[in-house]
């Protein structure tokens, strides 16, 4: 059974010593799925079995817009805790809103500067300020000496990445692949918001990512690339793109040639699904 946290107290206790060989944390918004589980493996495969790995839960309000599914997000502790003990996690810190924010309002926020403007960030304007704001407290809190986040979220990646390196933040942040279901759909928490025909719609994004990477191996331009995602996307109705997007990867321009990102997002209803993946440009010479 992992050791359960919920107070900054037992916290600080608790990051008073550390295992020699170090302390890897994933932080998750719980509604904990196999995605999540898998970053645990990758945090326990850099610290190894004498290693701590400790999972985070929290539904951080700072990261979520006025109209958007704060107070409908799925909570689902008992089966997180199981889920972790499964996976044979060390310890779950479970902090309230009140603990993280005791001031209510954040007064003080990490902005993403412009990177956090694009993408992710244009729909949803104030989103990574709240994300970098609680992943640099959760590790100033936590004190690990890795941090792993999933390549679903390619650009908090990216923009966690860049946060600790510009604020010397003295820890390694790791990326770990994405986990998808049998037919490409990558797990997400809000993939539960899905009804049969939604979730029917929703695993067209993985496959018109697909055929963009078939697109790419024949030679296919970066227009070309991210026009047969977009093709394939608009013949379903349920789908309704807000962008495609081929980047380097670091988020920046397409290289003509070589390894670059496909970023994809659709709403299926108001549910917002984000997926990418590596492509490799052939067509430049
Ligand atoms: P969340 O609970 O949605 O905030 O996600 C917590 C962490 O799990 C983030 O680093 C996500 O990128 C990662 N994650 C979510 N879904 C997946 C997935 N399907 N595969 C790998 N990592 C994931």
């Amino acid at each position: 059974m992992p050791k359960i946290i919920d107070s900054l107290a037992a916290l600080d206790e608790h990051t008073s010593t550390a295992p020699e060989q170090g302390r890897a944390v994933v932080m998750t918004m719980g509604a904990l799925h196999p995605g999540h589980m898998s970053l645990v493996d990758t945090a326990r495969e850099l610290v190894g079995p004498a290693g701590e790995v400790m999972v985070t839960i929290f539904v951080n309000p700072l990261q979520f817009g006025a109209n958007e599914d704060l107070d409908k997000y799925p909570r689902t502790f008992d089966d997180d805790v199981a889920m972790c003990e499964a996976a044979g996690v060390d310890v779950i810190f479970a902090p309230t809103p009140e603990l993280m924010y005791p001031d209510g309002e954040a007064a003080i926020t990490i902005q993403p500067g412009p990177l956090g403007a694009l993408y992710e960030g244009a729909a949803r304007p104030t989103h990574f300020a709240g994300v970098l704001t609680v992943v640099a407290k959760l590790l100033n809190l936590t004190k690990p000496n890795y941090a792993v986040y999933g390549e679903k979220d390619y650009q908090q990646l990216a923009l966690i990445g860049r946060m600790a390196r510009e604020l010397n933040f003295d820890v390694e942040i790791v990326g770990s692949p994405t986990i998808r279901e049998a037919d490409g759909l990558a797990l997400s928490s809000r993939n539960r918001y899905l009804d049969e025909e939604g979730r029917q719609a929703a695993s067209e994004i993985s496959t018109a990512i697909e055929l963009a990477q078939q697109t790419a191996r024949a030679g296919g331009t970066a227009e070309e690339i991210a026009a047969t995602a977009q093709d394939h996307l608009a013949q379903f109705p349920a789908l309704k793109v807000d962008y495609v997007v081929l980047t380097s990867n670091d988020l920046g321009d397409p290289p003509t040639s070589g390894s670059a990102r496909l970023l994809v997002t659709a709403y299926v209803g108001s549910t917002r699904l984000l997926d990418n993946a590596e492509v490799v440009i052939n067509s430049g010479s």
